[in-house]
């Protein structure tokens, strides 16, 4: 079943990507701690920059359930790579679908085609779970707005080119006075203060960014006050499916890898894979797999017919969960190799942990489906 053909041209296109681009560099790219571009130009010409963006516009124009086992496929490959690329589909989505046509004609195409870089900012320094504690600013001026304030956790800081970012015109705390604007990174006034020294995934940049007055165009509204949170929420549930399918491709790649070694390694007599105690713990992580990978698949049809929130937050709330408890599983088959960075399954132990932070923690999809359970 983890050895799946892919399921259509896209994920099979992704699949290629991962063996062919992500597997042979990703620890190249981690020793030069610098963001694999020709790397995402490539994934750009096989449609991987704009899977939901319209045709319009140069992209795949497909629903999430035709697209999301593409990132299964690429989280098979490096999860933090994949993690970038889910927030670029967004914002180049977001974009596309809800800019002004002058917003759309400078960046949408762009995007797409792998020539810019977008990121999504919401969270600050002292706003993460909580997002209605944000402060960042945008005062309404005669041609649109000046933003000051200062976000953090800014995936692809000093990297992306243009920011989807969530921020209020007052200055109480909720959502009512929330909007979502899009910023020109090459803006004067915006300013990656710090890049965060991280456990994996040292080529991914984040950090950061503040702003200091920064002159933001009406054109560049895409949702107005009072309807930002939202239209970020809308954006995060399906980032959230993006990341559950990220995880079980996480826990797939580390059962495959956990596998060839079993099969391989000589004890007492036999091989690893012949002792009944390995075959059980790698039977669970199996469970795990086609579990998590039937869950995303029914968050993203769910999605697709307008509704699936609740479905999206047992996604994610399953599958990174899973997706940890097979890279130490996998892990300990290996014994002491396990811990070599020749194989990836240190580097995949630390980025299921980031998977169950990113796009609301876990707790915070325990959150969204205990309000549903009450409310029913
Ligand atoms: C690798 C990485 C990349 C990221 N990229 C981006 C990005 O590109 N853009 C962006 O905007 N953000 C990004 N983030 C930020 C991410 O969304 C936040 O880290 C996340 O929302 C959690 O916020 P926090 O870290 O401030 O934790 P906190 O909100 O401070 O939470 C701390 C702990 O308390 C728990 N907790 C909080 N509230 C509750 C509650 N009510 N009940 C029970 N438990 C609770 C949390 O689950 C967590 O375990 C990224 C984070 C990481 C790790």
């Amino acid at each position: 079943m983890s050895a799946d053909p892919p399921s259509s041209p896209l994920a099979l296109a992704a699949r290629r990507h991962a063996d062919d681009v992500i597997k042979p560099q990703v620890r190249d790219w981690e020793r030069a701690g610098a963001f694999p571009r020709d790397a995402a130009e490539a994934a750009a010409t096989d449609g991987l920059l704009g899977l939901f963006a319209p045709e319009a516009v140069g992209g795949q124009g497909a629903s999430l359930a035709e697209a999301m086992d593409v990132f299964e496929e690429l989280g098979r490959g490096d999860a933090a790579y994949a993690f970038a690329l889910s927030m670029h589909n967004a914002v180049a989505n977001t974009i596309a679908r809800f800019g002004q046509p002058e917003l759309c004609e400078r960046y949408a195409a762009s995007l797409v085609s792998g020539e810019l870089l977008g990121g999504f900012s919401l969270t600050e320094p002292h706003a993460g779970s909580d997002a209605a504690a944000i402060t960042t600013r945008a005062v309404a001026v005669d041609d649109g707005w000046r933003v000051s304030g200062r976000k953090a956790w800014v995936s692809l800081a000093g990297e992306a080119d243009v920011f989807v970012l969530v921020c209020r015109t007052g200055t109480e705390r909720g959502t009512g006075d929330v909007l979502m604007l899009a910023v020109d990174a090459r803006t004067d006034g915006v300013r990656v203060e710090r890049l965060y020294d991280k456990a994996a995934g040292a080529f991914l940049p984040i950090g950061e960014v503040s702003y200091d007055e920064v002159h933001v165009p009406s054109y560049a509204l895409l949702a107005p006050a009072g309807q930002g949170m939202r239209a970020a929420l809308g954006a995060i549930d399906v980032a959230r499916v993006d990341i559950a399918a990220i995880s079980v491709g996480l826990a797939a790649e580390s059962l495959a890898v956990a596998l060839d070694y079993a099969r391989e390694r000589e004890a007492f007599g036999g091989t690893l894979l012949d002792l009944q105690a390995i075959q059980f713990a790698l039977a669970d992580v199996e469970t795990d797999v086609v579990a998590g990978r039937l869950l995303y698949r029914a968050a993203a049809a769910a999605l697709d017919d307008g509704r699936g929130s609740v479905l999206a937050a047992h996604a994610k709330r399953f599958c990174p969960d899973a997706a940890l408890r097979a890279a130490i599983a996998c892990s300990e088959v290996l014994g002491a190799y396990g811990l070599l960075n020749e194989y990836p399954l240190a580097r995949f132990l630390a980025h299921a942990k980031m998977l169950q932070v990113v796009d609301g923690t876990t707790e915070v999809q325990r959150i969204v489906i205990a309000r549903d359970l009450v409310r029913r």
